[in-house]
């Protein structure tokens, strides 16, 4: 795959067996996959093996946490007493997340060392489990400073026995704060504990720390050259399939960038995200491999010059699309190759500026995850996806930030008018309070309804709860068998969860039909028309909306159908194709179109 920056690996360094790795380290490094250790791993494990205290200046991606992660494990002794607190090592860093990642990556490297465990403790969680666990005892803490301190202030943790000392990410610790809690745990660990210190930039507050409490440290630093995957913030989102639809659409009204790409793994997805955004009223457009070259040309023209803001694509479809305004590459499938995730998000962070890529995980394909973020050597954050609130709340700033302008621009005469009528006492005395008005008057002009809203809401906190615990039903159906979770799902426009904008509904008057002919067909609305009205005894009065997609069209039909009416218009022909009229359950029935096109509306 093409190298995303230059601290990867290349022919002229060792390999991992040559830095002289205890054997269950070296086999947790084969399970993991790596065979070529990174320029900070090949520079610092050697030195931190042979007992030397090290400065690193390097960011994440650089794997800098297997170079101290792997010498911290051989540094432990398995058989000393770990209880009440006596911890062997332990490692700082400055946030949450940055401790639960360095305590994964730990633990993912102590695989092969039986009994070693590793206790990530950090703010806002609970302190009796973490406590527990202290108690029980543990060999490795990775910790924020601020909960480190208040484990040692409780007794919970004792420093006495600690060999091997780290502090990831210095700078940042210290910008947020923590220089004093970082001086009173070095002065708690004993003075023959080895050091290992990484920060991203060295200024001279950091080479005090260094110059205090390190001993003749070896000094490495490994620069990340500027490459488009720097220039792009990585995110992902535990999302389950069937969810996939409703949360792209909240992460599309929330965003705040110019234009999106949403990729999709194959063609038939591509069309089927495309219509179910259209649907849900993004204005959103589809190009796949089999596009015709002018059609697709349109479509990118028309996205350049932000006459449309997203893009549905498959890999090829994507390939050498070169448009400035893309600000966010969702990957509504993940690929299934790192390579393709490198393209992907090479889509956005162009021309200088930053982009963003979240990339919907389904449960299940948390091990895909990884296997990506050790290719591509970045670990993705984590993301959360937008609630129903959220976009309400994005929706009812923007309207908020416009204000100021409205009012400049004058002409209110109208509405001052009718809202000082309505602020009048009414008979029974009472004025309706002019806060209540305006928050009544900013929910209806988002589209928050009141009840339907908050089931949406509740609706999004059960599955978001039930992600959190791990236990989706998707995660529970892959427990039950190890099958392709793509064989297994729904169609993602059953994901219908009321968060559709105001003002569009499944089908605008009566039942939404969904008819077997479309675009690749020839099919016009005329043909569609004439087909119900003749063989189904319809009247045009009874035709509300027809949308033609590339495999088949769907239209609204306000009278009901009984089964004998279905029977006889599905087997009506329109362009040579038998129509199969049946009502839309959101499940595609011709499969794989040929041509997968914007779908184009057709009142
Ligand atoms: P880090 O800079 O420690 O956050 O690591 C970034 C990513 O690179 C993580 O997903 C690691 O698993 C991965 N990684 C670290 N070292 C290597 C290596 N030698 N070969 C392949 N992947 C690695």
């Amino acid at each position: 795959m093409s190298t995303p920056d230059s601290t990867l690996p290349t022919d002229a360094q060792p390999t991992f067996r040559d830095l002289g790795l205890p054997a269950p380290l070296q086999s947790a490094v084969d399970d993991l996959g790596f065979t070529t250790p990174s320029p900070i791993q090949a520079e610092a494990v050697p030195a931190l093996l042979a007992g030397r205290d090290i400065t690193g200046v390097a960011q994440t991606g650089t794997g800098k946490t297997a170079a101290f992660g792997l010498p911290l494990l051989a540094a432990l002794d398995a058989d000393a007493d770990v209880s009440r607190g006596h911890v062997q090592a332990l490692v700082l860093a400055p946030t949450r997340e940055l401790a639960m990642q360095v305590a994964e990556a730990v633990e993912s490297f102590a695989t092969h060392l039986p009994g070693v465990q590793v206790l990530p403790v950090y703010g806002g969680a609970p302190y009796q489990p973490q406590q527990r666990a202290l108690r029980d005892g543990v060999h490795v803490v990775v910790g924020t400073p601020g909960r480190v301190m208040d484990h040692l202030d409780r007794g919970a943790l004792h420093l006495d026995t600690v060999k091997f000392l780290v502090l990831d990410e210095a700078d940042e610790m210290l910008r947020m704060g923590f220089a004093e809690d970082v001086e009173t745990i070095f002065g708690q660990a004993p003075a023959e504990r080895q050091v290992a210190l990484f920060s991203a930039t060295m200024p001279p507050a950091i080479r005090q720390v260094a110059d205090t409490h390190l001993t003749d440290p070896v000094q490495i630093a490994v620069s990340r050259q500027s490459s488009t995957v720097t220039t792009v913030e990585q995110t992902y989102a535990v999302v389950p399939f069937r969810h996939k639809v409703g949360s792209l659409v909240r992460v599309l009204a929330t965003s705040d960038a110019d234009a999106t790409i949403v990729f999709t793994r194959t063609r038939a997805a591509a069309e089927e995200v495309g219509v179910a955004l259209v649907e849900r009223g993004v204005s959103a457009a589809t190009i796949s491999g089999d596009v015709a070259q002018k059609e697709r040309e349109k479509i990118v023209e028309r996205l350049r010059s932000g006459a449309l803001d997203v893009l549905v694509a498959t890999d090829v479809a994507a390939r050498g699309l070169d448009v400035d305004r893309i600000g966010l590459v969702v990957n509504f499938d993940l690929p299934r190759e790192a390579e393709a995730y490198v393209h992907r998000i090479g889509r956005t962070g162009r021309a200088g500026r930053t982009g963003k890529a979240l990339s919907f995980v389904t449960p299940h394909e948390r091990g895909k995850l990884k296997h990506i973020e050790r290719t591509i050597r970045t670990r993705l954050v984590e993301a959360e996806i937008p609630s129903p609130r959220d976009v309400s709340a994005h929706r009812a700033r923007t309207i908020l930030s416009t204000v100021p302008t409205r009012l400049e621009a004058g002409r209110l005469d109208l509405y001052t008018q009718l809202l000082t009528e309505h602020l009048t006492p009414g008979e029974d005395g009472t004025t309706p309070d002019p806060t209540q008005v305006a928050a009544a008057l900013l929910a209806l002009a988002v589209g928050d309804d009141g009840p339907q809203h908050l089931a949406a809401q509740a609706e999004h906190e059960k599955e978001r709860a039930e992600v959190k615990g791990g236990r989706t039903r998707e995660t529970k159906r892959a427990e039950r068998s190890d099958r392709d979770g793509d064989r297994t799902r729904r169609h993602p426009r059953a994901d219908r969860d009321g968060d559709r904008p105001r003002g569009i509904r499944r089908a605008a008057e009566g039942t939404r039909y969904r008819v077997a002919v479309g675009h690749a067909h020839g099919a016009q609305p005329r043909g569609i028309v004439g087909a119900l009205t003749n063989e189904g005894g319809l009247r045009g009065a009874d035709i509300g909306k027809i949308d033609i997609f590339g495999s088949f069209s769907l239209v609204d039909i306000t009278k009901p159908l009984d089964d004998a009416a279905m029977n006889k218009i599905g087997r009506a022909n329109v362009a040579g194709r038998q129509l199969r009229i049946a009502p839309d359950k959101g499940a595609p029935q011709a499969r794989a179109p040929r041509s997968e096109r914007r779908p184009a509306h057709t009142a």
